[in-house]
């Protein structure tokens, strides 16, 4: 019997290799897509994509284009923008895998996807207008992968694998596996960007549309952190709508509701980028601000001020802004006298300080410091200190 391979085994031999190349490569999606469904927030989902994925699939990076005309994903997109855009090997000369929105990407990747299939190649097969569009001054890869993704038939993204072996992506091969794995991305960017919505939803205050005291709790822990890491003061405001019962009880809840809603609206406007403002309960709000105890007194000062200039009106003829303020008469309504007091508290944060308790500390300086200021005769700020 001959020992030389006959034609027919060497292909049978290259047929169980294909199927356990296959198996493998299949086994290596069902990992990376098990991660993906259990991503709980986008952060995760990133993380999945433009860290795991490039390593596991030895990939030269990914970029995940995000297309931010649908609402929830501009909104993903916004809250993410800076934490999601630069992962992975940012240095040994490579590119970082990252997280793009540019229109002319979108454009670009929907010229290549026709009807939706992913489109393989190199760099050079695209027109100039593409390779600007996805590259731009990054280094060329020398295969790459583009990926649709869609929810509900509209196009939500672009997935782009790149790879530095030419041969790794080409046009015309299979790309069944890559399209079944398009199809959970999908779906997981979905899940992701209603799961933070619904997160979004639920630490909002309908009546003002302020974050709510669990929101604030999470950000005073964040910013204590923030704070102690670059030894940075941090300063919190106490603020208490005066006399609001008698308001509710002369002109029912209604006005009342409008004036929270009014004095919301105007704290807000004088919180500076970077500051937290939530509504803390009833006629309670309370704000997290980067700065020391001068600069917190600056801003509860110019608070107070502005409040006590709001023009609420016994009916619906309310301005918000003084200058247009009509007086009292029968159209117009009885203007209605709001003010607020504000307690302020500041403290330095170091490292190693207990942060849990200076947060706590610093929320309970500035409620007491509040109440200090309901005694002196309210419409006031107020420290402990001094
Ligand atoms: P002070 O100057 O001492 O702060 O007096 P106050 O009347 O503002 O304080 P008090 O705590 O006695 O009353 C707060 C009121 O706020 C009582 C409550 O009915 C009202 N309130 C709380 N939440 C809401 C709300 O969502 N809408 C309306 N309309 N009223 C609310
Ligand atoms: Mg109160
Ligand atoms: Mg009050």
């Amino acid at each position: 019997m001959s020992t030389t391979h006959t034609p027919q085994s060497v292909r049978l031999r290259a047929l169980v290799d294909t199927v356990q190349r296959n198996e493998r490569t299949l086994r290596r999606f069902q990992d990376v897509e098990l991660q993906l469904i259990r991503a709980q927030d986008f952060p995760s989902l990133c993380r999945v994509l433009l860290d795991y994925l490039p390593r596991e699939f030895g990939l030269e990076r990914v970029t995940l284009w995000l297309n931010d005309t649908l609402p929830l994903l501009h909104e993903l997109a916004l809250r993410h923008a800076s934490s999601g855009t630069k992962r992975a090997d940012g240095n040994n000369g490579k590119a970082a895998s990252s997280l793009k929105t540019s229109r002319e990407m979108g454009d670009a990747a929907a010229r290549l996807c026709s009807q939706g299939r992913p489109w393989l190649g190199a760099p050079a097969a695209m027109d100039d207008a593409a390779r600007n569009a996805c590259f731009g001054s990054e280094p060329r890869p020398a295969s790459l992968a583009l990926l649709p993704l869609a929810t509900n038939g509209q196009p939500s993204g672009y997935l782009c694998l790149a790879s530095d072996n030419e041969s790794r992506f080409a046009p015309g091969m299979a790309t069944d596996m890559l399209e079944r794995f398009t199809v959970i991305v999908a779906a997981s960017l979905d899940n992701v960007a209603h799961r933070e919505q619904l997160e979004r939803l639920g630490a909002t205050d309908a009546l003002t549309g302020l974050p709510n005291r669990r929101y604030f709790d999470e950000r005073l822990r964040e910013e204590t952190t923030r704070a102690s890491r670059y030894r940075l003061p941090l300063g919190c405001l106490f603020i208490d709508i005066d006399g609001f019962k008698p308001i509710n009880d002369a002109y029912g809840h209604a006005v009342g509701d409008r004036a929270l809603a009014m004095v919301g609206a105007c704290l807000r406007k004088q919180t500076r980028l970077g500051d937290t403002i939530a509504r803390y309960g009833g006629e309670e709000f309370a704000v997290l601000l980067q700065g020391d105890l001068k600069d917190s007194l600056v801003v509860a000062e110019r608070m107070r001020a502005a409040v006590a200039q709001l023009d609420l009106r016994d009916n619906e003829s309310t301005n918000e802004s003084p200058s247009d303020s009509p007086n009292d008469s029968a159209e117009n309504g009885k203007r209605i006298p709001l003010t607020v007091s504000i307690g302020v508290s500041a403290h330095g944060m170091h490292q190693g300080a207990d942060l849990d308790s200076l947060g706590r500390t610093l929320v309970d300086e500035a409620d007491r410091a509040m109440y200090k200021a309901k005694s002196g005769g309210r419409n006031r700020v107020a420290t402990l200190v001094g």
